[in-house]
Order: structure tokens, then C-alpha cells, then sequence
């Protein structure tokens, strides 16, 4: 039974929508779309766009960001007891995006003292090596993007409010770059496109723009890393800035750790 029909205040399905560390542009994302969803659920909580948040079960809860201080973990455990879905939106939530990405390159401890000087020990006290939610609970539905596209957002809701789970394209960028009939900057322009390790979603935005795609949707299913390094080493890049490229959305670091070998 839904949270809605136990409570027996409202037959609509109820929906919950929070931040952890993130830029708040999920939030953006699906405030700018809520219209579409208010005549099939009630939003019982949603700090970032309403003043008025109930406590209590519900039906969906989408959250945003990754887990990158104690009051984030602390948070989305009460989440998680308290909602029948869980949706992880957005690269930050699915893979810990740049605030994950950036542990490549130096320790938090290192990033905290430079942003926060003296400051930095209280900072310190209370952050968390950033990950995605799926570290800490358990998840539901991933939807990833930076930011998600609102389409698939819409999609994954309507399913999720006919009780089922929704299935997601994780086919490369390169499939919706070719329906675009796009010319491939890759191979015509030798541009470092991480499309066909990435997964699509965006409408191949950055390539139909010229723009190599540097990833931000996080892998697509079984990413053929060898052969990606195979081009981009044949087209002269030093690995080092391939590198820093697929590191950069927290997402492929273990192929990024295979790739150093
Ligand atoms: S431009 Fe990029 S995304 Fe498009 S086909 Fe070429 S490699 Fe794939
Ligand atoms: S083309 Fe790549 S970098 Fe650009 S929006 Fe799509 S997934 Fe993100």
C-alpha cells in the first residue's frame, strides 16, 4: 500500500525532493517540470522550492547530490526508512561527480585546508571522501546527467507511479549522435570524444554542438575503455589529459586506474 492510501489523507501518490552536496541543479530541473507532476502526486517535501515540508512516508523521493559530510549520511538514512522509492538524480547522486572526480588528484583533507585555510579543522570534523548514494544505501532508480534530462526525468516518474521500475537507455552517446545524423568531431576533427563510452540521454548535446562529449552522464553499459585508448593514443593525446577527462565526473575512476597500468 502507498503512502498515500495509509495515511488516508489524500489518494494522490506522494513525492519528496532533497539535496545532499550538490549544485542544486536537479532541483532546478525537476521545480522547472513540476507542473507536469502536479496533477498526479502531492509534494510532501521540498526544501529548496517550498516552505511548508512535511515529516513522514512517502511514495518517491528523489535526491540530488553526493554524500560528502556526515549530515549528508545522516540525511539520507532518514530518507531511506522513510520512502517506498528511492531515486538517485544527477551525476553527483549516481557517481559522485566532481566532488568524487577531484579525489584523483589530492586528498579532501588537502582541498579543505586550500579553500578554508584556518577555518579548516572545524570543516575537516565533519567531511566525508564524497560518494554516490548507492554507497550508503540502497537505491532504486539511478538517473544520471549534469544536469538529468528532463525528458527521462518525466519517464522514470510515470513509471515509477504505475508501480513499475523504469528502464534506462545506457547505450553510448554515439547512437543518438548518429540518429542526429551529427558529422563525428572524433574522427572528422580528432576532438577527444568520450561518446562512445558514455551514456546516452543528453541528445548527443555537446557533439551536435561541434564539442567533444567529455562524459558528464556518467558510463554506458560495458564502456570498451581499450579501444577508447587504442583511438585517442592513435590520434596523439597523452593519456594523462584522457585521463583527466574521464576522472573529471567522478564516474570512471576504476577504468581510470586501469588505464594508469
Ligand atoms: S562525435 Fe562523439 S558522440 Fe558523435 S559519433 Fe563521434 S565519437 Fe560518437
Ligand atoms: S554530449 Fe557528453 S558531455 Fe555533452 S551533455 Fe551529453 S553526456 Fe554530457
Amino acid at each position: 500500500m502507498s503512502a498515500a492510501a495509509a495515511s488516508g489523507t489524500n489518494h494522490l501518490p506522494t513525492i519528496a525532493v532533497e539535496g545532499l552536496t550538490g549544485c542544486a541543479g536537479e532541483l532546478l530541473v525537476i521545480l522547472e517540470n513540476l507542473d507536469k507532476l502536479l496533477p498526479f502526486v502531492r509534494v510532501v517535501r521540498f526544501p529548496f522550492a517550498q516552505s511548508k515540508n512535511e515529516g513522514g512516508a512517502v511514495d518517491i523521493t528523489f535526491v540530488e547530490g553526493s554524500v560528502s559530510q556526515k549530515h549528508d549520511l545522516e540525511k539520507l538514512k532518514r530518507i531511506r526508512a522513510n520512502t517506498r522509492w528511492l531515486v538517485a538524480v544527477g551525476n553527483c547522486a549516481v557517481w559522485g561527480c566532481v566532488q568524487k572526480g577531484a579525489l584523483c588528484k589530492c586528498k579532501a583533507s588537502e582541498m579543505i585546508e586550500a579553500v578554508y585555510g584556518s577555518a579548516a579543522s572545524a570543516i575537516a570534523a565533519t567531511a566525508m571522501d564524497a560518494a554516490p548514494l548507492d554507497s550508503h544505501v540502497a537505491v532504486d532508480v539511478k538517473l544520471s546527467g549534469c544536469p538529468i534530462n528532463a525528458s527521462q526525468f518525466l519517464a522514470v516518474t510515470a513509471s515509477l507511479l504505475r508501480d513499475h521500475l523504469p528502464y534506462i537507455i545506457s547505450k553510448p552517446v554515439c547512437l543518438e549522435c548518429k540518429l542526429r545524423e551529427n558529422p563525428c568531431v572524433l574522427i572528422e576533427d580528432n576532438l577527444p570524444c568520450l561518446g562512445p563510452v558514455t551514456a546516452a540521454g543528453c541528445g548527443a548535446l555537446c557533439p551536435s554542438m561541434g564539442a567533444a562529449c567529455y562524459g558528464c552522464f556518467g558510463p554506458c553499459e560495458e564502456p570498451q575503455i581499450d579501444a577508447m585508448t587504442t583511438i585517442l593514443k592513435e590520434k596523439g593525446y597523452e593519456m594523462e589529459e584522457v585521463l583527466g577527462r574521464l576522472t573529471a565526473f567522478g564516474a570512471v575512476i576504476p577504468m581510470g586506474e586501469k588505464w594508469r597500468k
